[in-house]
């Protein structure tokens, strides 16, 4: 499946000039046998070091099988799978095994292996290249690193795969829960995109119509493959693999993941943090998929419940609810605390918020109704609903209290606290 990257790049019609450090994007069946050419024609030069673990050591091999003379004389780095999570111990482990004098790095493996790399590869000043062996998150291409550090998740600075060799063959092999995983994350960007569009008409932040369009056109193709997904179907996997590319691509274009991660994220993010809920073994996908139906759902509430019409409900604003917000993070609130100064809600200027009311109306009417996605992503396989990820029913309404806290990021689950419904306006 052609990846067009070169198109992305240049002037474009939201006013800015597009870059990317990611020169090329395969994805095709047999792409691992290209990575040589790939490497010559990149100037990579030798002493190429691959970085797995033990789920994905057969592709280190393969492709070291492939390089041959290029590799390393320790050409493969393998990380064990159990525990493994994109923290300090991951990132320490990885400095101690990788040989000083690595000329370049292939990342074989999923999300985390990804995040361990790219954070390495900076400090390094190495180049890598991503080798994703799963569809399952929307990362591989992106130019931050999600970390754990010491039990909080942040988003740092890191660097972005030179290249991305997707190759059908092995993606479309992986266990099938990372593949409905992956479907969680790109059904996510129906609100990501929303929240998106809503920050930039009220705060001016920088939008893009074109990455937006690319990324939501390419979901939708994804949820009408989804059942030739499940039956195994490679041009399938390829769609929903170019979506995740497409997604991350658009974060690094963008610098920040605000193309790709709005309040359904917020609620993931909320549940790793483990203040209301107990440690989960989730993936991500599924928190994403699950999180998406729920943004959905109160998306569309807000719309049937008048909340959308502007006029007289809309609020002041009161500020931080601090006292919410010291009964449900607890141990993590001074970090809440910090991440919301200053507090993106002050900058909204209700006037704006009046006036812009008919596009989010607009904007909320065209996402989809989250019943019938919930009715397709569970044909497919995906988990939708919070038992199945062991969450109870009832830590619905507290999560999406809290869950918008967890970033400073202007959404429209973060501005209903200035929307009244029609009912309560009263
Ligand atoms: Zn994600
Ligand atoms: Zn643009």
């Amino acid at each position: 499946m052609i990846f067009d990257i070169e198109s992305l790049t240049g002037e474009c019609d939201c006013g800015a000039t597009h870059s990317l450090t990611t020169r090329e994007i395969l994805i095709e069946s047999g792409a691992t046998g290209r990575l040589g050419d790939i490497a010559g024609r990149l100037g990579l030069g030798d002493g190429a070091v691959v970085v797995c673990d033990d789920n994905t050591r057969f592709c280190a091999e393969r492709i070291s099988d492939v390089m041959g003379r290029s590799m390393h004389a320790s050409p493969i780095v393998c990380l064990p799978s159990k525990d493994l999570h994109a923290d300090e111990h991951a990132v320490a482990l990885l400095d101690v095994m990788l040989p000083p004098d690595a000329g370049w790095l292939v990342a074989a493996g999923d999300g985390t292996i990804h995040d361990t790399v790219r954070f390495v590869a900076k400090e390094r000043g190495v180049r890598f290249v991503a080798y994703p062996t799963a569809a399952a998150v929307d990362a591989y291409v992106s130019a931050t690193s999600a970390m754990t550090w010491h039990g909080y998740k942040v988003t740092v600075p890191a660097v972005a795969p030179i290249a991305v060799i997707a190759d059908t063959d092995v993606f479309s092999a992986a266990p099938y829960r990372l593949t409905v995983s992956g479907l969680g994350e790109v059904v996510g960007k129906y609100t990501s995109l929303a929240d998106w569009k809503i920050a930039s008409l009220l705060t001016g932040e920088p939008y893009c119509g074109r990455l937006a369009s690319l990324i939501g056109e390419a979901a939708d193709a994804v949820r009408s493959v989804m059942p030739a997904i499940q039956r195994g179907d490679k041009g399938g996997y390829e769609q929903l693999m170019y979506t995740l590319l497409m997604s991350g691509t658009a974060m690094q274009i963008c610098g920040s993941s605000r193309p790709a991660s709005g309040a359904e994220h917020h609620l993931s993010h909320l549940w790793e943090l483990e203040v209301i809920n107990p440690r989960l073994g989730a993936l991500h996908g599924e928190k994403v998929g699950i999180g998406e139906l729920l943004i959905l759902e109160r998306y569309k509430n807000l719309l049937a419940s008048g909340a959308l019409t502007g006029e007289r409900v809309i609020r002041e604003y009161g500020g931080l609810p601090t006292r919410l917000l010291r009964v449900g993070f607890g141990d993590h609130y001074g970090n809440i605390i910090s991440e919301n100064t200053p507090d993106p809600l002050s900058t909204v200027d209700l006037d704006a918020l009046r006036d812009a009311m008919p596009d989010i109306r607009a904007i909320v009417e065209s996402l989809p109704a989250p019943a019938q996605l919930a009715g397709q992503m569970s044909d497919a396989g995906c988990k939708t609903a919070l038992d199945e990820i062991g969450l109870r029913g009832s830590i619905r309404d507290d999560s999406l209290m809290l869950s918008p806290f967890v970033r400073a990021r202007l959404t429209l689950q973060r501005l209903s606290a200035l929307l009244l419904s029609r009912d309560a306006a009263q």
